[in-house]
This record gives structure tokens, sequence and C-alpha cells, in this order.
């Protein structure tokens, strides 16, 4: 198999193509990775102060150019125009957010007979970021930002289909001022540019966002080398609605639509208890038929097209035209369409209720108590987010507690902000990204003792 290749990316809202860009071969890769160590030397060896003063300017820089970035999320990922702002702006506040931790990734000194000991938080050198395609820019940026501020360089493989604004996110460093090939973007397949990043023996660390297949090979790949890897996999989060719950807001269509369900956090099992299971399934019936499928860039959409043919045939595959369904509807002609869809016929053992689907799907479940409740919500391999909805705040904590997922929202169906600690229990990842500790993932401890015992006189 050659290694040069190209990847076509395209508009996934009209099948148009945007642009062709060349993939990195491994031997690009070992350019990179060469280059990418020596700006690392210069970047730990700068004084904290400026490292993080960098940083700063490179999110200023962002925020100067997020509607050109969030035009392009639009035009490559077709993601709606207002939430590509919000992705755009996200990266502007994970850099800011990194940048404040420059100067307080402190060690430790730890009480020891006979001298002084001190533990030293040192970079890892060269990290690689694996990103995939339904976030490029935040998830790009999730893994950058804290690797960049405790002194490493950053080697950033975007996905096939979404590398555009990685691309732009690289030329906007330099424009701050971040030293040459700190920060290089390389495009290209998984399997050849991807593959290359992992097995390289000068890059430190891999952090992989992807599903739960690759991110698999790549963890076993780099155990080869004992590389340490953080995992960000998919997910089948459960929506948990009590008969007390607030129902309208509880089964809020979007909390599994939002970027067309290509969500790793998307609540796309919404279990019911069955006292109120027929309320909701007549709520979720008239909310789907109301949302507004069609164009990302016009600001009135609510929902846009899926990313691509193979990921359209995907989600295909798990609906199929008799299945007892609540339907919305979905524009026809070009571009990568499916209409919102709830399944209301599935066990909770069908391949629908258990698969990932990655699309604006989800299955509409009954549930007869608390105990019956949290074990459905645990009958999964994955544990990346949930919600649960109920007035009582015992039952809120017990449930919180019983559900073995990392990111849970009560009464609520947030679950990602930069500050706060994000990742999945079992197969949903390894390590977490965000919040305080971001930065501690991309060092290494060093001890040192430093006798305080004279030379014998
Ligand atoms: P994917 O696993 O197909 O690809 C992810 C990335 O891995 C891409 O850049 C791809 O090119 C690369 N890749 C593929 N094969 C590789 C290999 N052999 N070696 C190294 N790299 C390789 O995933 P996707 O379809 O792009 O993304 C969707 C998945 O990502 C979903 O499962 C979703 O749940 C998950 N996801 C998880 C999170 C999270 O934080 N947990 C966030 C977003 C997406």
């Amino acid at each position: 198999m050659s290694s040069e290749h190209l990847l076509e990316v395209l508009n996934p809202a009209t099948e148009e193509v945007v642009a062709a860009v060349a993939g990195a071969s491994p031997a690009d890769v070992d350019t990179a990775v060469t280059r990418a160590a020596g700006a690392q030397r210069t970047w730990a060896a700068l004084a904290p102060a400026d490292r993080a003063r960098m940083l700063r300017r490179f999110a200023a820089v962002v925020d100067d150019h997020l509607e050109e970035l969030a035009r392009l999320e639009v035009r490559e990922a077709g993601h709606l125009i207002g939430n590509a702002r919000w992705e755009a702006g996200n990266v502007r506040d994970l850099l800011d957010y990194a940048a404040g931790g420059v100067e307080r990734l402190t060690g430790r000194q730890i009480p020891v007979p006979g001298g002084l000991d001190v533990t030293i938080l040192e970079p890892l050198g060269v990290v690689g970021v694996i990103a995939p395609w339904n976030f490029p820019l935040p998830i790009a940026a999730w893994g950058t930002a804290p690797a960049l501020a405790a002194g490493n360089a950053v080697l950033l493989k975007p996905a096939e289909t979404t590398p555009l604004t990685a691309l732009r996110l690289a030329e906007l460093a330099l424009e701050a001022g971040l030293p040459e090939h700190l920060f290089q973007v390389l495009p290209g397949r998984g399997d050849i540019t991807g593959d290359a990043l992992v097995r390289h023996p000068g890059v430190a660390k891999i952090v992989f966002t992807g599903s739960t297949r690759t991110g698999t090979r790549v963890a076993a790949l780099a155990a080869e080398q004992v590389k340490p890897v953080t995992l960000e996999l998919g997910g089948k989060s459960p929506n948990i609605v009590f008969a007390d719950a607030d129902l309208k807001t509880a089964v809020d269509p979007f909390s599994f639509l939002d970027n067309s369900g290509q969500d790793c956090c998307a609540r796309t099992r919404v279990l019911v208890q069955e006292s109120v299971y027929d309320e909701v399934r007549a709520l979720l019936a008239d909310a789907l038929a109301a949302v507004v499928v069609g164009d990302p860039a016009d600001e009135k959409t609510q929902m846009g097209p899926l990313i691509s043919r193979q990921q359209l045939d995907r989600v295909r595959g798990f609906v199929p035209d008799d299945a007892p369904a609540l339907r919305g509807s979905a524009p026809d002609g070009p571009g990568f369409w499916f209409p919102p869809t709830v399944l209301t016929g599935e066990r909770p053992d069908s391949r629908a209720a258990c698969e990932e689907i990655f699309g604006p799907v989800a299955v509409l479940l009954p549930f007869t108590d608390e105990e019956d409740g949290v074990r459905l919500a645990n009958d999964t391999p994955y544990g990346l987010s949930g919600s649960i909805w109920t007035r009582d705040v015992g039952r809120a904590l017990r449930v919180s507690r019983a559900v073995r997922a990392g990111n849970l929202s009560v009464n609520s169906h947030s679950s990602v902000r930069y500050w706060t600690p994000f990742g999945g229990y079992k197969q949903s990842g390894v390590g977490r990204e965000l919040g305080p500790d971001a930065l501690a993932a991309f060092t290494e401890t060093k001890n040192v003792f430093i006798s305080t015992e004279g030379p014998a006189l």
C-alpha cells in the first residue's frame, strides 16, 4: 500500500467538494517528530510566564478568527452555525484556561529524614493527539491546550473528513508567535498517519478520541512501547426519567439530536418510568415533528446533516423502514440527511438499544422502579455520560452514585465544561481530560532526594 494519499473534504449538506488535502506519510510523521522535539526543548526552557503569555496570545488570535473558524466548521462538518461559533469559542477558552495553569504546575515537598525531598513535574516531550470528526475544533484543543501548557510539543492528527479547521489553527498558532514546529497538524488516514504517530518511538504519549474499536487498537499498539494513552471513546448514555420529573424538559429531544446525534454524550437511551411512558411518548412525538432540519448555515435550523455517506448508511442500518418509531422530517436531495427518530419497539438487548449509532436516533425503554432504572442504565459496556430527572433529592443522589459513568447531570442535560473533568468509565475510556488536573496528564513526576548530611569531617 502506498502511503501517499489525498483526503477529499466534502460539505455534508451539499456533497460539494470543499478541498483536497495531502495526507501525511510515515516519513512526514518522522520529520515532524524530529522538528517537534527540537521546538519542545526551546519551549520548555522558556520562563513559565512567557509560555503562558504566548498561549494567551494564541487564544486572542483564535478569538479574532472565530467567525472564520466557525464558517469553516459548517462547511466541512455540517455543524449548525450557532454551535460552530460556540466550538471556536471553546478553543479560545481552553487556551486561556490552560495558560492559567502554566505557572501553577507546582510539584511537592514531602517530609523525609536526613534531607529534602521534592517532586518535579516535567513535560513528556512530543505528544500525539488523534481527533475524531464529530467535534473537530474542541476535541483538538482538549488535548493540545493543556499539553502545550505543560511544556510539550503537539502533533495533531485530525479525522480524514475534517482536517481544515485543524490546519487553520496551526496557522493561527504561528501568527500568535508560538515557536515553529511546536504545534503541527498532520492530516491523513488513520491507518497510515495515525498508525505512524502511535508507533513512533519519539512520541511520548497518545491522546485518542474516537470509536472504542479504534481506541482499543491504538491502546494495544501503544502498549508495545509502554506508551501512555488517554482514551475518550464511545457512549450509549441513558436519560433516566422518573415519574415525578418535569417531563417536558426531561425529554428534550436535543439531548440526543444535538450535532445530529454525532455526540459521544448523546442521551440515546431514554429510560422512562412506566407510569409516565405514554405521556413521554406523546411529548416526544410532538417534539420530533417540530424539529427544523436543514441548511446548517441558516440560523433558524435546529439540526443539520450527518458527516458522510458512510455514516448515513450506518445509521440507516439501525432503522428498518417498518420499525415502530416516532419520526421527524429531513430534506431530500443532496446531503447526508436522516430524520430525528425514536425507536419505540426495541428490547433492551436489541442491537439499536446496545450499540452506539452516532446519528439522530434514540430508543425509548420503560423501567419499573429506581432499582430497575439503575440496572437498565448500567446494562451497557459504556459509561460516559447520562442524565437523571427527579424532584426527589435523595433519589437523585443515590442514582448519581449508582450509575457507573464519568459525567452525569441531574435535572439537566449538560455534560462538558472545560474547567471540570471529563472522561468515561468502562469501555468509554481511560483517563480524564479538561478540568483543573488537565495539565498533570501531560507530565512525568520526578522525585529528587537531597541529603542534608554534610560530608564527614
Ligand atoms: P474513529 O475511531 O473512526 O477515528 C478517530 C480518529 O482515529 C480519526 O482521526 C481516525 O483517522 C483515527 N484512526 C483510525 N484508525 C486509526 C489507527 N489504526 N491508528 C491511529 N489512528 C486511527 O472515530 P470517528 O468515527 O472519527 O469518531 C466517532 C467516535 O468518536 C464515536 O465512537 C464517538 O463516541 C467517539 N467520541 C468520543 C468522545 C469522548 O470524549 N469520549 C468525543 C467525541 C467522539
